[in-house]
């Protein structure tokens, strides 16, 4: 069953996963808690500034995922590390 997720607060709430996904079959993927660190609780992931490093100005498809913890996919996630005041995202297996 499908549950409206609009911020990322509530994503967050639930442990979700935030899936970008761009035509040119670039996937990425974000802990909604580490999207809800860097831009806000309020902020829903559909209105995120995501752009594809490949074909930038083509806007990607964001779809916000619930995972089963028991069956977790071998996937990597893009974590936020903060050095001399700046962000940047690093890959990471998800467990
Ligand atoms: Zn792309």
């Amino acid at each position: 069953m499908a549950r409206l997720i609009d911020t990322l607060g509530r994503a967050a709430r639930h442990n979700m996963i935030v899936r970008v996904e761009c035509v040119c079959g670039n996937i990425r993927y974000y802990r909604a808690m580490d999207l809800a660190t860097v831009a806000g609780a309020g902020c829903d992931p559909r209105d995120l500034p995501f752009r594809c490093t490949r074909c930038r100005p083509r806007p990607p498809t964001v779809t916000v995922l619930e995972l089963d913890r028991d069956r977790m996919p071998r996937i990597d996630v893009w974590e936020p590390h903060k050095t001399d005041g700046k962000i940047r995202w690093m890959p990471t297996r998800l467990r």
